[in-house]
């Protein structure tokens, strides 16, 4: 048995490759072409995973794949060795918030952890969002004001278009030198977190914004 070694950013990734694929095979493009974009897209994928095993180094191979029930077959068996979100409780939650004494918290249990990069839910009454990550390895949380956006626009985790809600928040940041320093960071990302689970694709931007919120140095 292989043990489960995908994220959900990782898994996301990969039906974006496969989305390019299936693009290039329904505009007609030469073979060469389309043989150049799967070659790309199953480097692109092993990328994601240095030092894997060869076992795993051959379920990611989708060079031979042609077929939609194929490529829908490869994303179901990958589906099968997906890392969780940490279980976290409600009072874990509401320790990591403890400003707050009526939190709101989400439905934890209505959430498939298995297809969760982050964790966030809102606040409408205080119009507060509420983001939980594990960041090198310890879960952190911050929260945001956030203000509905009145037009789509692209989200900076997920990079993709949609409804956004505009979210800021306070960095615990000090400069030594002006102790009232505050620093603010606004971002629009969008409005349904759920949605924004099933389009992320890398990390890197939402581990930069709570590494500034939280005032950790890389
Ligand atoms: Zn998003």
């Amino acid at each position: 048995m292989t043990e489960k070694f995908m994220k959900n950013e990782q898994l996301n990734f990969i039906k974006k490759q496969i989305a390019l694929i299936k693009d290039s095979q329904k505009k007609n493009v030469p073979q060469t072409v389309l043989a150049a974009v799967i070659d790309l897209a199953n480097a692109k994928i092993l990328d994601l995973f240095p030092n894997i095993p060869l076992e795993q180094q051959e379920m990611l191979d989708l060079s031979k794949l042609k077929t939609d029930k194929e490529y829908d077959q490869y994303i179901g068996h990958l589906s099968e060795f997906m890392l969780s979100f940490p279980t976290i409780s409600e009072p874990q939650l509401k320790k990591m918030f403890p400003k707050h004494k009526k939190l709101k918290l989400p439905d934890l249990s209505n959430i498939d952890h298995s297809k969760l990069t982050y964790l966030s839910w809102n606040d409408l009454r205080s119009n507060k969002k509420f983001i939980v990550y594990g960041l090198d390895g310890k879960m952190a949380g911050i929260e945001c004001e956030f203000t509905p956006a009145s037009k789509k626009n692209f989200c900076s985790f997920c990079h993709c278009f949609g409804e956004v809600v505009y979210v800021s928040t306070v960095t615990k940041a000090k400069k030594a030198k002006n102790p009232d320093y505050y620093k603010s960071i606004g971002n629009l990302i969008c409005a349904d977190s759920s949605e924004c689970n099933k389009k992320i694709t890398n990390v890197e931007y939402l581990t930069t914004f709570l590494r500034e919120s939280l005032g950790i140095e890389k």
